[in-house]
């Protein structure tokens, strides 16, 4: 697919960022150039068309926030951020997860996703699948129906997916 390689292209990799041993994939890249920026989401909402019936995008904090809102707009749907811990207004539901050093919260306020409504979560990328997962869990915890996890990127070698169990898609994966 030309999109895809036009987006695989633009992906940047930093050795050694944010620590030694760790290559992180900068997304950012993509969106400092319109025309893949376009690729990228054309192949967002193909990804999600796929799959019938999505009334709701979940974003993730933050970078799940730079696609969430377009793929709504463009699937006339509601779409509703995933915080970390103190930022949402309101009556909020809130799961821990554990990260690699530590552990944070995420929050998502109650009013905002409905018992049984089809939602869709976007995040940039996966590597441990902890923050994935921790989205999943807050959507349980709503009773909402997670239909597709979506990403851009999946770092396979860390087997993150294995830890979901909605259905997951990827747009790119990296060992
Ligand atoms: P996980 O919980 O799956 O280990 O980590 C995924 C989360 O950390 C995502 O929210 C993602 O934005 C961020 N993340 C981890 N590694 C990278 C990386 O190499 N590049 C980018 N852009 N984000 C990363």
């Amino acid at each position: 697919d030309d999109k895809l390689s036009r987006v695989r292209d633009a992906v940047g990799a930093h050795e050694g960022f944010p620590k030694p041993g760790i290559v992180f994939r900068d997304i950012f890249p993509v969106l400092r150039n319109p025309s893949v920026f376009n690729d990228l989401n054309d192949l967002i909402y193909e990804a999600a068309k796929a799959v019938p019936g999505v009334e709701c995008i979940v974003g993730l904090d933050s970078r799940g926030f730079l696609f969430g809102p377009i793929l709504a707009l463009k699937l006339n749907v509601p779409f509703v951020p995933v915080r970390k811990k103190g930022k949402l207004p309101g009556a909020v539901e809130r799961v821990s997860y554990t990260l690699e050093y530590g552990s944070d919260e995420f929050e998502v306020q109650k009013d905002s996703v409905s018992k049984g409504q089809k939602v869709l979560i976007i995040d940039d990328l996966l590597a441990t699948g902890g923050t994935m997962k921790a989205a999943c869990q807050l959507m349980e915890k709503l009773e909402a129906d997670v239909v597709l996890c979506l990403v851009i990127i999946e770092l396979t070698d860390l087997g993150g997916r294995k830890k979901l169990t909605a259905p997951f898609k990827t747009l790119l994966e990296y060992e």
